[in-house]
């Protein structure tokens, strides 16, 4: 017994835990330091029309290039960005980029569509979110119509909130779509009344489509919900032709991942639009 003790008062001390402190110390400068220095770069997965394979949106995603430690995924640093606060800045600074870029993209005479951007809890949390982000529709000269905002099952708890905080954002003309959807807190009497346009279906669900029907009776249940609410449906995910001849069955409007393309640098984005439109124009449509 007193080994053990010994060994619980240990446990709480060792060098895995100092380091896992430190590392999170670490990162915390690392990541103040990087919004000063505009690390940050997004890329963007083209969000695609299940019948006609058409690119009718894009999801900005954002990425840290770390001097030394590389690219450095969004599950790593936007937890502790989160609890530190640093969220705010950094994700002001990712609305503002991703309505400038696609104000930039329109510019250039490509099709437009709508970019989406993922709202973090403290920032859904903000008083003055709506007026923060009407301001820079204003500055990057977007239409609101081509600003999609994600939320999280998690952020609509408090449903008296929620609903005061989407609607305001909805007054701006904006989309709202609820992220990761069915792996969170749900309650279907906040979806009836809730102003969202779409749902995306968690890739969690997705990925064993075809060998747990649970899953696939989900999905259809989402899809079947969604359509008779009158919002959009997208399947985030999507890595197999069996999966998207799956969902096309069951009336899945759109589709996300890595089977149509991975999230691309800005630049392969353009091409892919670019190449699009051309083949629209050309009327060389494989569809
Ligand atoms: P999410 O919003 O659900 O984004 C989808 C994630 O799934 C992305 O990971 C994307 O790269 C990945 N993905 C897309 N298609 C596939 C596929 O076919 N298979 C698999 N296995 N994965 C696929 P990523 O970019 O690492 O982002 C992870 C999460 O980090 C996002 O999940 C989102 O919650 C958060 N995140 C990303 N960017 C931002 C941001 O700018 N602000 C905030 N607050 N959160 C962000
Ligand atoms: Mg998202
Ligand atoms: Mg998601
Ligand atoms: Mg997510």
């Amino acid at each position: 017994k007193a080994k053990e003790r010994g060994k619980n008062g240990y446990e709480l001390y060792t060098p895995e835990m100092d380091e896992l402190y430190l590392s999170k110390f670490t990162m915390e400068n690392d990541l103040r330091k990087a919004i000063q220095d505009g690390e940050f770069v997004l890329v963007y997965q083209p969000q695609v029309h299940i019948p006609s394979f058409e690119i009718v949106g894009t999801e900005a995603l954002i990425r840290w290039r770390h001097p030394e430690r590389g690219i450095v995924s969004p599950g790593e640093f936007i937890p502790i960005a989160e609890e530190t606060g640093l969220i705010v800045p950094l994700s002001e600074w990712v609305i503002r980029e991703a309505c400038r870029q696609n104000r930039a993209w329109q510019l250039d005479g490509l099709p437009p569509i709508p970019v989406s951007v993922n709202l973090s809890v403290r920032q859904f949390l903000q008083p003055n979110l709506t007026e923060r982000v009407a301001a820079i529709l204003i500055e990057t000269d977007l239409a609101p119509e081509y600003l999609e905002l994600e939320i999280t099952e998690s952020m609509t708890m408090d449903v008296e909130f929620a609903t005061a905080a989407l609607m305001r954002l909805k007054e701006l003309g904006l989309r709202i779509s609820i992220d990761d959807f069915g792996t969170g807190y749900s309650s279907l009497n906040y979806l009836k009344s809730f102003p969202v346009d779409k749902l995306k279906i968690d890739r969690s669900f997705v990925r064993d489509i075809m060998d747990d029907p649970n899953d696939a009776a989900i999905v259809r249940t989402i899809i079947t919900m969604a359509h008779h609410l009158g919002q959009t449906v997208i399947a985030e995910g999507v890595e197999t032709e069996e999966q998207l001849a799956y969902l096309r069955t069951y009336g899945c409007d759109e589709l996300q991942g890595y089977l149509y393309s991975p999230p691309l640098s800005p630049e392969k984005l353009r091409e892919r639009l670019q190449s699009e439109a051309n083949r629209v124009q050309g009327g060389t449509s494989t569809a």
